[in-house]
């Protein structure tokens, strides 16, 4: 028996698995809710395929929400651990890891430390992430905690790929870069897929897109990410949910100018305001509404729809020539293992790389399936991502 506990912590929240990694079977999950505001914990035993539990209660920090969580997991009626030393390991995501971290690490006080320096590059994530480890330190603290980084798989990538065309002395002194985000999913998605070709990631030219509320498309040459399109912050590359994607930083400048807006306000409207939100004025950020209103011939969704597979497109058509080549695509997370419509679209684009969709094929969701005619040059794949299994197989890694 490994059990592995899998955490993410967000300013006010807590998503937490138990993984047993014997079999790589989820024995609970749940989440923490409103922390420092009110409180509430969901519960699922998954192991007994109990029915899921909502409780409201107290969760005035991230360190209740912990103790809770625990509870749960040892609860006599719903719980799946008799005791905590069932639990071997914990594995935390953590947003920011700067261009020092790498790779995955064990977690002590100099990692710790660590993370903190670079919290200003992630300044809402990386305290919560702190938080969280804070908070099993102290509930649970003979455990092994491995920290797994988003930006660490994106590490690899060249200057040419993560430079920006602006006065050397920000890199040098504040360390602005492209660093690229969701790597634990574009990590585990292209060694995935590699392995269910019976290849090896070093043998294929790979191109993960990861579109779900947050979107990101990365381009992998042989095992290493070359190029990714989230960049400093995660506002960058694709036209997201609520998020703008890339922009002219003019654009942002013409309009503080004329509204007299200050940062903050700006932040909002690129974070949440903007996307296939703000495109459709207003209407929705989920791709079911919009293509709903789309067929029921709202201008506006149509065209907030276009601009995303347009876009799309586009970073598939540039990361092939950054690889020089593509042997496969896949598509991942909320719109990419489940928007038969808005992959079709986007595949519609690709037939200049001898790229043609099997519709009926195409017709599945959140499943391992080759959505490419069998004469493709290129495989398309639909492939679930598991961001919380590939924290624990990396936390198992390093633990064991
Ligand atoms: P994620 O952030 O990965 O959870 O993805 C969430 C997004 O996936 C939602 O906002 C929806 O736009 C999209 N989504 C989920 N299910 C479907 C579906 N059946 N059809 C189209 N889009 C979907």
């Amino acid at each position: 028996m490994f059990n592995i506990l899998v955490l993410n912590c967000g300013s006010s929240s807590l998503k937490f698995q138990v993984i047993d990694m014997d079999g790589r079977k989820v024995l609970a999950k749940g989440l923490c809710e409103r922390i420092g505001i009110d409180g509430s914990l969901t519960y699922e035993n998954v192991r007994d395929g109990l029915a899921k539990v909502k409780t409201d209660l107290p969760l005035p920090d991230h360190k209740e929400a912990i103790k809770m969580t625990m509870n749960s997991l040892t609860d006599p009626a719903k719980g799946v651990l008799k005791s905590l030393d069932e639990l071997s390991a914990v594995g935390h995501r953590i947003v920011h890891g700067g261009e020092k971290f790498t790779k995955s690490v064990m977690i002590n006080d100099e990692v710790i430390a660590a993370i903190q320096e670079v919290s200003e590059l992630a300044p809402l994530h990386n305290p919560a992430n702190l938080a969280g480890i804070e908070a099993c330190k102290a509930q649970i603290p003979n455990i092994p905690m491995v920290a797994v980084f988003d930006t660490a798989f994106h590490q690899t990538m060249p200057p040419r790929a993560y430079m920006y065309g602006i006065p050397l002395k920000y890199y040098n002194e504040m360390r602005i870069r492209r660093y690229g985000f969701h790597g634990t999913s574009h990590s585990y998605v292209s060694k995935a897929v590699a392995e269910h070709l019976g290849k090896k990631p070093e043998d294929l030219k790979t191109i993960v897109c990861h579109l779900g509320n947050g979107a990101s498309i990365s381009a992998v040459e042989y095992g290493k990410c070359i190029d990714t399109s989230m960049g400093f912050t995660t506002m960058a590359g694709l036209v997201m949910g609520t998020r703008c994607g890339d922009l002219d930083p003019g654009v942002m400048n013409y309009i503080m100018g004329k509204e007299h807006f200050d940062i903050n306000r700006s932040s909002d409207i690129l974070n949440k305001e903007s996307g296939v939100l703000g495109l459709s004025g207003g209407l929705s950020s989920d791709f079911r509404d919009l293509w709903d209103a789309r067929l029921s011939g709202n201008h506006d969704a149509e065209v907030a729809l276009d601009v995303f597979i347009y876009n799309v497109a586009k970073y598939i058509g540039a990361y092939t020539a950054a690889m020089n080549g593509v042997d496969v695509i896949c598509f991942t997370a909320g719109i990419g293992e489940n928007d038969t419509r808005t992959r079709f679209a986007i595949m519609k684009y690709l037939g200049y790389l001898g790229i043609t969709c099997d519709e009926t094929a195409n017709q599945v969701r959140g499943e391992i399936t080759e959505i490419s005619t069998k004469d493709s040059k290129v495989k398309v794949f639909v492939f679930p991502t598991n961001e919380e299994l590939a924290i624990a197989n990396e936390t198992y890694d390093l633990v064991k």
